[in-house]
């Protein structure tokens, strides 16, 4: 027997409610009783054959109450009144729920995933970073805002991430009606395209520039297509263990979403003895690398411009004539120092000096016309590669130039710049790069430190 209040508490959809009276309870021997419709199947009265139309009017009555209140939302959406939770970064204004204000905390995340982001970092990085640092994910937020005590912080995700780069929401902007409900007898939506979305601008405080988040999209549009392997890693390829001089291997993450690389040799022969683990995080490793990369090249940058400054002051004629001035120096110093050999060997076949005087002498003199002979070849080398050496040094300028610039280093970029890195077994890094001047500037080697992520799976 099913007994409800009225006949529109057994369902507002006439076909379904029809179904169940008509055929299923009969079917299954089931007593239906409606009390304020005075419907009940044991007895055949005429109130149970106007069931059917008291459903009709039901279904009327709930779809009309349904466009009543959708127009209702409709109009406050349209004035960009926020309808919905409050999203992460913001909460509702306590005087007009409508209206969002900042919330401080989880704004400063959402600003330094931004930063993070038109700085380079991808996605991936700026997640573990925000995992590393023990900031909760925007649910744990939430709860820790309600008050619930304990919470097993999770690990943040790039879909995340992601979300919070492309929200709109951050510059002011409302936008609401992104979808619609088949019907309203149904729980299913459809998206509707973007140019029927009810869009507010400057409706509540932003957290981001109207600039940054169009730079942000921007990259967000152009990474989209190329992030097509998932374990194509930046640094693949160029990675050598110091010691046995094989690949360093990148392994696929763990179940702690880390990804180490190892000495390629260890892991097939260390059972014998080859080689050493050489164990490193690659995340930590690759955002550390990739700051070097930046100080050094900013540290090139600078240096040429000091360069440049001193150059202005000593023109190029005057350094051409100065490296030839030294060149003839060299030429002569030769001269005369050969000279004084022929000088000792007469000496030494008039019997005025030893024999181990001589050679003692001899040597001192032939050494030093070898230093001479080494300065003239430098020398020469100068003078004629100035021009050249512009050609690469160009080269260099406009790669560097590209390399800061760019959001997300590609790995063609990174290519050009390095030949390749050796790891220690203690995580010493050296760099090895394609140009000279880089190669000669400090910081070429540096520490992978060791990193843990403490946080638990949720
Ligand atoms: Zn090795």
């Amino acid at each position: 027997m099913v007994v409800t209040k009225d006949l529109s508490r057994l369902g507002r959809n006439y076909v379904q409610s029809g179904l169940y009276i008509e055929t299923y309870f009969p079917e299954h021997e089931v007593r239906f009783v409606a009390i304020l419709d005075n419907i009940d199947t044991a007895y055949d009265t005429s109130n149970n054959d106007i069931a059917p139309f008291k459903s009709i009017l039901n279904e009327m009555y709930a779809k009309d109450t349904s466009k009543k209140i959708n127009s209702v939302l409709q109009s406050k959406r349209s004035l960009g009144q926020y309808l919905g939770t409050a999203p992460y970064g913001y909460k509702k204004d306590p005087q007009n729920k409508y209206h969002l204000i900042i919330d401080e905390e989880a704004s400063n995340v959402v600003k330094l995933i931004y930063e993070k982001y038109l700085a380079g970092f991808g996605t991936m990085q700026i997640a573990d970073y925000l995992s590393k640092n023990k900031i909760p994910i925007p649910s744990d937020y939430n709860k820790k805002k309600r008050g619930v005590k304990s919470i097993n912080y999770g690990l943040w995700q790039q879909s995340t991430v992601r979300f919070i780069l492309s929200n709109e929401i951050y510059t002011g902007t409302v936008i609401q009606g992104k979808r619609k409900k088949v019907s309203f007898k149904s729980k299913k939506f459809i998206n509707l395209p973007e140019e029927d979305w009810i869009k507010v601008e400057n409706m509540h405080e932003a957290i981001i520039s109207k600039e940054d988040f169009e730079r942000a999209k921007r990259i967000i549009n152009a990474t989209k297509g190329s992030r097509v392997v998932q374990n194509d890693y930046l640094f693949k390829g160029l990675l050598r263990c110091y010691d046995c001089k094989g690949y360093i291997g990148i392994r696929s993450a763990d179940k702690n979403g880390n990804i180490y690389g190892r000495c390629q040799r260890y892991g097939r022969f260390g059972k014998f003895d080859v080689c050493s683990p050489h164990n490193f995080n690659y995340q930590v490793f690759e955002e550390q690398m990739l700051e070097v990369l930046r100080q050094i090249c900013k540290k090139y940058t600078n240096r040429k411009k000091l360069q440049q400054i001193a150059k202005s002051t000593e023109t190029e004629q005057s350094k051409e004539f100065n490296i030839k001035n030294q060149l003839q120096a060299c030429k002569q110093s030769i001269e005369s120092e050969t000279k004084k050999l022929d000088l000792m060997y007469d000496d030494r076949l008039a019997g005025i000096i030893s024999i181990d005087e001589y050679i003692k002498n001899a040597n001192r003199i032939k050494e030093l016309i070898k230093s001479y002979e080494e300065n003239i070849k430098a020398l020469e080398k100068e003078l004629s590669g100035e021009k050249c050496k512009d050609d690469t040094d160009d080269k260099l300028d406009n790669l560097i130039t590209e390399f800061l610039n760019m959001e997300n280093p590609t790995k063609e970029i990174i290519r050009e710049f390095i030949e390749k890195i050796e790891i220690h077994s203690d995580k010493q890094v050296d760099i090895y790069f394609n140009f000279k001047p880089l190669q000669e500037m400090d910081l070429n080697k540096f520490v992978c430190a060791k990193k843990k992520y403490e946080n638990k799976i949720a």
